[in-house]
C-alpha cells in the first residue's frame, strides 16, 4: 500500500517538474526574447509595429552630451512634422538622417525614438485628445567642440576621424569627409547617392583602408609575444630583398643599427620585413584577431569586420608586405582607435557607444548606458608597459615629433602611409592617445590619397580637446 502511495506520488513529482522545466523554458526564452531580440524586431524596417508607433509618438530629439540639439523635428505649412538637423553637415555620417530611408544614430535606435516614457496622466490625456505622445529624446556621448575639431582637421577631400575616451568607449567624436547635409538631402539624393566619392559612407566606421604601418603595432605585439624583447637588434640599410621582392623604408633611408623600439619609432620596413619571417606560424593572425580583425562586433552602430588575412605557407614576399601593413589586410579608422584605447586603457577593450542616455519629453532620466567592456586583458600589463613605451617614442623621437613638437600634454601613437593603387598613391594615418594627467583621449585619422600627414591632423585634435 504504502509502496503504491509512494510510486503515485513520485509520477505527481515527475509530473509537476516537467511542468516547471516547460513553464521555465517558456519563461526564459520570453525573457531573452524580450531583453535581447526585441529591439532589433522592432528596429526592423519591416515591422508593422514601427508604422503603428509613428502614428502615435512625435519622433524624441537626438542631442550632444551638453545639450546641443542634433535632430529634433519643426513643421511645415501643412502642419506636418519633418526632421530638421541644425548642425547640418557637422554630424551628418554619425547622426544619420530619417527622409531618404535611415543611417546611423536614427536607423539604430528608431524605436527608441519613437517609445514615449511621458507621464502616464500626459499620455492618457493625449490618447483621449487623440494627440500624439512626445517620444524620449537620446542624449548621445558626442562633443560638439571635439567634433568640430575633427571636422577641420581633415583637411583633405576625403577622410576620417574618430576619438574615443578609451575608459568608458564613449564616442566623443565621429566624422567622415566628404560629408552631406541631411537637411537637403531629399533634393539632393541623386547627386549625393551617385556620386563615385562615396558620400553616404561612414568611413569611420565603415571604410575598410589598408592599415599602412599603423599595424606595426599588431605586427611589435606579435613579436613580443612570440618570445623577443625589446632590446633585440636589427640592421637597415634603406631596404631589403628576399628573392625578386624588395622592401624599401621611406625616401630609402638607412635606419642602421636599431632596436626593436628605434625600429617602430622610425616605421623601419626593413626591420619589420625581418621580424614578420621570424615570427611562429599563425602568431600574427592569432594577434591581429585577439585585437577583433576578423570579428563581428555588435555595437549601437555598424563597423565593417576588419579583415586580416595570411593563411600558413605564404610567400615570403606577402608575409613582408603584411609584416609592414600592405598585403591583403583591411582596417576601419573605429578598429586602429579601439587599438590605442585598449593601450591607453591597460589592456580592456572597452565598447564603444554613442548613446548615453534616454530621457521622456519632461527631461527625466529613463535610462542611461553603464560602460562595458569588449573584451578584457586583450594585453597583459607588461604589453601594454611596452607598447607605449614604443608608441611614445613615436612622437618623442620618431615620424610623428614634428606634428607634436609643441604638444602640452603626453601623447603616443603610430603613424602610416599606405599604398592603396598600383601607382604608389598613399593614404595617410594616425593612431595614438594622450593624457593630460585627467583626460585621456585616443584619436585615429585618415587622410586619404594625399601627402599631407594624419599626425598633424591627430594632434590639433588632442590639443582641442585638453585645451
Ligand atoms: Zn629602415
Amino acid at each position: 500500500m504504502r509502496d503504491k502511495k509512494d510510486n503515485k506520488s513520485t509520477r505527481y513529482l515527475l509530473i509537476i517538474y516537467i511542468f516547471l522545466f516547460l513553464f521555465l523554458a517558456l519563461a526564459s526564452y520570453l525573457c531573452y526574447f524580450l531583453v535581447v531580440k526585441s529591439d532589433k524586431f522592432v528596429n526592423n524596417a519591416y515591422n508593422p509595429r514601427i508604422n503603428a508607433m509613428e502614428k502615435n509618438v512625435i519622433r524624441g530629439e537626438i542631442r550632444a552630451s551638453d545639450g546641443t540639439v542634433l535632430a529634433e523635428n519643426a513643421t511645415n505649412s501643412n502642419n506636418e512634422l519633418y526632421r530638421v538637423y541644425p548642425q547640418g553637415k557637422l554630424f551628418s555620417h554619425v547622426v544619420g538622417y530619417t527622409n531618404k530611408g535611415m543611417s546611423g544614430i536614427e536607423l539604430y535606435n528608431n524605436s527608441l525614438l519613437l517609445t514615449s516614457h511621458e507621464f502616464i496622466g500626459d499620455r492618457v490625456k493625449n490618447d483621449v485628445a487623440g494627440k500624439k505622445n512626445y517620444g524620449d529624446n537620446l542624449i548621445t556621448t558626442l562633443d560638439p567642440s571635439l567634433q568640430k575639431a575633427c571636422y577641420d582637421a581633415i583637411t583633405t577631400e576625403k577622410g576620417a576621424a574618430i576619438a574615443i575616451e578609451p575608459e568608458s568607449g564613449k564616442i566623443l567624436a565621429e566624422v567622415s569627409k566628404p560629408s552631406f547635409d541631411p537637411n537637403t538631402i531629399s533634393e539632393n539624393w541623386d547627386s549625393i547617392s551617385n556620386s563615385s566619392d562615396s558620400i553616404l559612407l561612414n568611413r569611420a566606421t565603415s571604410g575598410l583602408y589598408p592599415p599602412g604601418s599603423t599595424f606595426k603595432i599588431v605586427t611589435a605585439l606579435s613579436y613580443l609575444r612570440d618570445g623577443g624583447s625589446m632590446n633585440d637588434t636589427f640592421d637597415c640599410h634603406g631596404s631589403y630583398t628576399e628573392g625578386n621582392y624588395t622592401v624599401h623604408c621611406a625616401h630609402n633611408e638607412s635606419h642602421g643599427h636599431q632596436t626593436l623600439k628605434m625600429a617602430f619609432a622610425n616605421s623601419c620596413n626593413v626591420a619589420f620585413s625581418k621580424i614578420g619571417l621570424s615570427l611562429s606560424e599563425g602568431i600574427l593572425k592569432d594577434t591581429a584577431e585577439d585585437l577583433m580583425f576578423n570579428k563581428k562586433m555588435n555595437l549601437d552602430q555598424h563597423v565593417s569586420k576588419s579583415l586580416f588575412r595570411l593563411g600558413d605557407e605564404e610567400s615570403k614576399s606577402t608575409i613582408m608586405a603584411t609584416s609592414f601593413g600592405q598585403g591583403q589586410t583591411l582596417v576601419t579608422p573605429m578598429e586602429m582607435c579601439m587599438i590605442s584605447a585598449t593601450i591607453a586603457n591597460e589592456g580592456t577593450m572597452m565598447k564603444p557607444y554613442l548613446v548615453d542616455s534616454i530621457e521622456n519629453s519632461n527631461g527625466e532620466n529613463v535610462k542611461t548606458t553603464s560602460p562595458t567592456s569588449l573584451k578584457s586583458n586583450v594585453l597583459t600589463l607588461e604589453e601594454v608597459s611596452e607598447l607605449k613605451e614604443m608608441m611614445r617614442s613615436v612622437v618623442t623621437n620618431g615620424t610623428a615629433r614634428s606634428s607634436f613638437r609643441n604638444a602640452t600634454f603626453e601623447a603616443y601613437g603610430k603613424t602610416g602611409t599606405a599604398e592603396f593603387n598600383a601607382a604608389k598613391d598613399t593614404h595617410s594615418w594616425f593612431t595614438g592617445f594622450a593624457t593630460d594627467g585627467n583626460k585621456t583621449i585616443a584619436v585615429c585619422v585618415i587622410l586619404e590619397d594625399t601627402t599631407s600627414y594624419a599626425s598633424n591632423s591627430a594632434y590639433k585634435i588632442m590639443a582641442s580637446y585638453f585645451n
